[in-house]
């Protein structure tokens, strides 16, 4: 086997590695509510030019007359408070089906330079890759305390990792698409929000599937 890595995997954490939908969007709006008041959000996270944690915050506070400066250690403590607590519960947060057994074999594989890029906060971004069983121990991670902007988090991480002839970026939102294509990063698509929208496409992690759309579909 090849000892140099000759492609870098970037994934995304939420939605893609772990799945904590039922959770995350709930408890970051509480932390809001509870540091910054009953302040007006836009009616979806989308309307936002950087949909990260930070990125959010700094947006939301502009709209609202705040200073973003002085609330962001304070909602991001909140916050991580919130998703810690959470994630004593039974109703934790699991890996997405298949991604631990995908993500240990790509550990394992010299071929692969591995790293995560997530738009959220890294103390929660630990926390839920800690409940769902992920070992990450020396692996690469950028996140919402390097850079408020999707695209220069996973720029950092890239960066930070050895050079190889290709990179390969695994998201499930539209954002992800659309940051990886401006970065001109391959892209590969888990669950149902991108079906449709992207080439490399896969319903979920397990079964065969990821490697046919990695090692089959980019060579
Ligand atoms: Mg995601």
């Amino acid at each position: 086997m090849d000892p140099v890595p000759n492609t870098c995997v970037i994934f995304d954490i939420d939605g893609t590695l772990v799945d904590s939908d039922g959770f995350e969007d709930a408890l970051y709006r509480t932390a809001l509510r509870e540091v910054l008041g009953d302040v007006r959000l836009r009616a979806s996270w989308a309307e936002y030019d950087n949909v990260t944690d930070a990125g959010l915050l700094r947006q939301i506070c502009a709209d609202n007359g705040l200073s973003a400066s002085r609330a962001e250690t304070s909602v991001r403590t909140r916050f991580g408070e919130l998703v810690s607590a959470q994630l004593q519960t039974t109703e934790s947060c699991s890996s997405t089906a298949g991604a631990l057994a995908v993500w240990d074999e790509l550990r394992a594989d010299d071929r692969f330079a591995l790293g995560i890029a997530t738009g959220g906060w890294g103390h929660t971004t630990r926390m839920k890759l800690d409940a769902a069983g992920f070992s990450h121990e020396g692996i690469v991670l950028r996140c919402s305390d390097d850079s408020h902007v999707r695209t220069q988090i996973m720029a950092a991480c890239r960066t930070a990792l050895p050079p190889t002839d290709h990179t390969v970026y695994v998201g499930d939102g539209l954002w992800d698409l659309a940051a990886a294509n401006s970065l001109g990063w391959r892209f590969i698509g888990v669950g149902q929000r991108l079906h449709g929208r992207c080439p490399r496409w896969i319903p979920d992690f397990l079964s065969s599937s990821f490697h046919d759309a990695f090692l089959s579909g980019f060579n």
